[in-house]
This record gives structure tokens, C-alpha cells and sequence, in this order.
């Protein structure tokens, strides 16, 4: 008898991303046929509309668009001078671009305790704030939103920078701002497992004249491209020629894949919301499971689940994840995964690793799941089902 007789889910059921509604395909035929895929060619390119309309949904005066959001976060940082031996303040949990996007402006991250509840946790942040910060860079992981109001106000009354990683958190709002904007600078990112899949692309949005002018140079606007840009500024000349050009741009075939989708992101944060309750509501009875609080002003767009174990050693939990894994259920816990690149002991290129004790024990409990939107109510149950029963198997084989 097979197991696997009543499977709805498979292993790569967890990979599949939301993509172009089907009316828009003859418009990609066109811009396919026209060859104009770079946003210096034509008039009214794909990218600078996507700019336009981008900054538009956020609510900010300026938006560009780049290649990723790591490059949107690279530029930022640039654009505050960041520079060898400046201290940046960021998160101890969040992805490896994040801490890799300050090595490459030539500064140095210093990690952040993050709490049980994945988000930045306050007295530490607090107490790493000295005079050598230079930035604080704010990645809000798997769209958790740190506390922004405390973290801004500190900022600002430090006069620090702050940029917001908010990659995972379009769609998502704090007390009805949206989450990228509290910051001086923020960046978003269409790589294919975001809210919009564009395959790849960021986008940096802020309301400071200056900064933009600067990062659309450093993002590749040479001679005078920042004419093609749909935003005035009167600091371009002054900073043409006077700056490093990067060439981080994005291109007109990935804007107007994004563009097709901006229409739908209201739509896919209440779908991932839906879906993340309803796989939430099923895994809640356990006694091994423990949900993190929300903020309570904060509405999430998201697109997983994440939670901590309960009562359970490093074995067991790692036999919960074969187990679960042997049922084509695709659960990770970020810090039992070999390499994984979310756990901060796993980013050796950073010199002098801290010792972060809670981050570390948080990151050896918090499992972490893919919703896609995709996923039906009988396959949620499924998954839902597949965890329970595992936790079982492995608390009554003990
Ligand atoms: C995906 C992600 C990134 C990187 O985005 P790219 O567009 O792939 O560079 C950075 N931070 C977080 C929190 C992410 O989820």
C-alpha cells in the first residue's frame, strides 16, 4: 500500500509564484516584436511608466527602478555614503543580501537581536545605536514589520538614515502607511517569489529630491539619460560626472511584467492573508505550535507562514522536518537547515560573527512555510494535516 494514495501536495507545489494575467500577453508580443527593451530606448518607456505608477501606489514622490531590490538597497546605502568602516545597523534575521548589499558598499553590518516574534528587537537596537552608526537598514523578514514608529522616531532624533528593506512587504501596511515609507529610503523587490514577479527587479522609492537624483545617476544614467526618468530634479547636473555610475537598471520587458500586475496587489494580499489564517486556524490547536502577536496595527501581504516550535528538542525537530518532507510538505526551520542563507551564523563573509543568543534560539524553532497563493483549501488542509500528524508521530516515538 502507498503511502502517498491520498497526497494533494507535492514537494514543488511550494514553488509556484503568481505571474501575467493572460489578456496581456499580446502586449508583451509587442514590446518583444519592437526590440526596445532597454529604458533609454523610445520616448515613454515600459520602466518609466512603472516608476510613475509605482510611486503613485506607495504614496512617494520618487521612484526608480532597478534590477533587484538588493541593488535598490547597494544604492541607497551609496547614497548616504556609506563607505569603508561605516557601522550599518540591520536585523540579525533576514536574507544574505541584505547583510551581502552593505559588504558591497564597503561598510560594515552590525547585527540586531531579533525576537521570538522575527521582528527587531527594541532594547537591543537601542543599545547598539551609538555614534559610530552610520545607517540603519531595517529588513522587514518574510514581511514581520518591525516596530517603525519607535525605530524612525530614534532615527530621527539621532539624525541617522534610515533605509527599509521592504521586499516582502508590498501590499502590507502599518497604521494604513504603507511598509517602505516610513523610512528615508525604501526598497521592494519583483524577483519571482515576491507578491509580483517580474523574475527579477527592485524598486527604491523616497520623497528626498537629492537622494533620487543621486541614485538615478549611480543607477546607470549616463550623459544625460536622467532626461528619460519621469521625475524632475534639479540636482541631476549636479551630479553627473560627479558619481560613480553602477549600472543597476531595470529592463522595459521585466517593467511592463511588473506594470501588468501592480492592478492585483490589493487582491494578492487578501488571498495570502486568507490562505496564511486558514493553514493558521488549522495548526493553531496544537500544543507544539506557538504563534507569534502581529503588531496590532499591521496588515501583512503574505505569502508564508512562519511559527515556533514548542517543547521540542534539536532531534525532534529535525525528524518533524524529514517527516513532514516524506509527505511532500515543504517546511524549513531556518536555523537546522544546512546553509541556510537566513540563519546570520550561515553569512561568513561578514568579519567577527556576533554571538546573538536569542536570534539564535528563535532561528532553531521558527519553521517557515510557503503559501502560494495558488493553493486550494483541500491542499491547505493537507499540509495542515501532514504537520499535526508528524508532530504526533515524533512526540509519541520518544
Ligand atoms: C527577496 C528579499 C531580498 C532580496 O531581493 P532581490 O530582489 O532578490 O535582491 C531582500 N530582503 C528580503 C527581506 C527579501 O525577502
Amino acid at each position: 500500500m502507498s503511502r502517498n494514495k491520498n497526497l494533494t501536495v507535492d514537494l514543488k507545489d511550494f514553488q509556484s509564484a503568481s505571474g501575467v494575467p493572460e489578456s496581456v500577453i499580446p502586449e508583451l508580443n509587442d514590446l518583444i516584436r519592437n526590440s526596445e527593451y532597454f529604458r533609454y530606448m523610445g520616448e515613454h518607456s515600459e520602466t518609466a511608466k512603472l516608476e510613475r505608477e509605482f510611486a503613485k501606489i506607495v504614496g512617494t514622490k520618487y521612484a526608480l527602478a532597478l534590477n533587484s531590490c538588493s541593488s535598490a538597497i547597494f544604492i541607497s546605502l551609496k547614497c548616504f555614503q556609506i563607505d569603508v568602516c561605516s557601522n550599518v545597523l540591520m536585523p540579525a534575521f533576514t536574507f544574505a543580501a541584505v547583510p551581502s548589499a552593505i559588504v558591497h558598499a564597503g561598510g560594515k553590518p552590525v547585527l540586531v537581536e531579533v525576537g521570538d516574534n522575527y521582528r527587531v528587537d527594541l532594547e537591543d537596537f537601542k543599545s547598539k545605536m551609538d555614534k559610530d552608526i552610520k545607517a540603519v537598514l531595517i529588513s522587514h523578514m518574510r514581511g514581520h514589520t518591525s516596530d517603525m514608529k519607535f525605530i524612525s522616531e530614534l532615527c530621527i532624533e539621532r539624525k541617522t538614515p534610515l533605509i527599509e528593506d521592504a521586499a516582502h512587504s508590498l501590499g502590507a501596511t502599518l497604521s494604513g502607511k504603507n511598509v517602505g515609507t516610513y523610512g528615508d529610503v525604501g526598497c521592494y523587490s519583483f524577483q519571482s517569489y515576491k507578491l509580483i514577479n517580474g523574475g527579477e527587479g527592485g524598486m527604491l522609492v523616497t520623497n528626498d529630491e537629492e537622494l533620487y537624483a543621486k541614485a538615478v545617476i549611480m543607477s546607470g544614467a549616463y550623459e544625460s539619460s536622467w532626461k528619460k526618468h519621469p521625475f524632475e530634479s534639479k540636482y541631476f547636473e549636479k551630479y553627473q560626472n560627479k558619481i560613480p555610475v553602477y549600472n543597476m537598471r531595470m529592463n522595459n520587458v521585466s517593467a511592463l511584467l511588473i506594470r501588468t500586475q501592480l492592478d492585483s496587489i490589493q487582491e494578492r494580499a487578501k488571498i495570502g492573508r486568507d490562505k496564511v489564517n486558514e493553514l493558521t486556524e488549522y495548526l493553531t490547536v496544537s500544543p507544539f505550535i506557538d504563534f507569534p502577536k502581529k503588531l496590532n496595527e499591521e496588515v501583512q501581504a503574505p505569502d508564508s507562514l512562519q511559527f515556533n516550535l514548542v517543547g521540542f528538542s534539536e532531534i525532534e525537530a529535525c525528524k518533524l522536518l524529514d517527516k513532514v518532507r516524506e509527505e511532500g510538505v515543504s517546511l524549513n526551520i531556518f536555523g537546522l537547515q544546512e546553509g541556510n542563507a537566513r540563519a546570520f551564523w550561515n553569512w561568513e563573509f561578514i568579519d567577527n560573527i556576533p554571538s546573538l543568543p536569542k536570534t539564535e534560539k528563535m532561528l532553531k524553532k521558527a519553521c517557515d512555510i510557503r503559501v502560494p497563493l495558488n493553493f486550494e483549501s483541500k491542499q491547505i488542509k493537507k499540509v495542515a494535516q501532514v504537520i499535526l500528524q508528524s508532530i504526533d508521530f515524533v512526540k509519541s516515538n520518544n
